[in-house]
């Protein structure tokens, strides 16, 4: 029986998630790997995202990072540095890291999609599944210890499935390409700066992938 029929057949009799493990290949020069990653698909055109980006926005930061941010797509500022995270969101964010003793430069920070959504506006599911074989290669090619989603829409393009992230934030989830590998979710940080209320679970949410990062929790 081959793994579409076997994943049908589980569904049938109410195994509904199945974790399909691959062999985890190991990158001995991540930023080599990282580099020819990203010359693969600066120019690319697989969805109508490339019609107004000004540029492809690539992951940054730490490679060799225990932990991996992973937001929606990039912004304005984004698109125009070709940077992630380095708007109003972005400068929150680090501000926040810094605080818990997790600074931005010691961590690494991608998004799902890596061209801007015109007026910022969420990627379609089309979009996003045209991008995510970007990312879950830049994710194997880190093999971090934790994914941190960063917002509702970044958690289910990382995990595949509908995501209510007021109920679901603050938890673990394996990782479906890899279990081994935890999901973390927590709120995006521009939903804190419209929502300042909700700051203080963003950073108790913070202060917890920490200490599993840490190995504590
Ligand atoms: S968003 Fe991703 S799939 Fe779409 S054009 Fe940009 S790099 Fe390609």
């Amino acid at each position: 029986m081959g793994v579409k029929e076997t994943v049908k057949a589980l569904s049938v009799i109410g195994l509904g998630e199945v974790y399909i493990t691959r062999k985890v290949k190991s990158y001995p020069d991540k930023r080599q790997a990282l580099r020819a990653l990203f010359d693969s698909y600066k120019d690319c055109t697989k969805c109508d995202l490339h019609k107004s980006r000004r540029q492809v926005v690539f992951g940054d930061g730490n490679p060799d990072s225990p932990v991996v941010f992973v937001g929606e797509a990039p912004g304005e500022e984004e698109d125009i540095q070709g940077k992630p995270f380095v708007g109003r969101a972005g400068r929150y964010l680090n501000e926040q890291l810094k605080r818990i003793g997790m600074p931005r430069e010691t961590v690494y920070i991608t998004n799902v999609n890596k061209c801007r959504p015109p007026g910022n506006r969420k990627p379609n599911y089309i979009e996003m599944q045209a991008c995510l074989p970007y990312l879950r290669k830049e994710l194997s090619i880190i093999n971090p210890k934790v994914i941190c989603c960063l917002g509702a829409t970044a958690a289910e393009g990382i995990l595949g499935k509908k995501i209510q992230i007021t109920k679901m934030r603050g938890q673990l989830f394996p990782y479906p390409y890899n279990p081994s590998i935890k999901v973390f979710l927590t709120f995006h940080p521009a939903f804190i700066l419209r929502n300042m209320n909700a700051e203080d679970e963003f950073i108790e949410d913070l202060t917890k992938l920490k200490e599993i990062v840490k190995g504590g929790l």
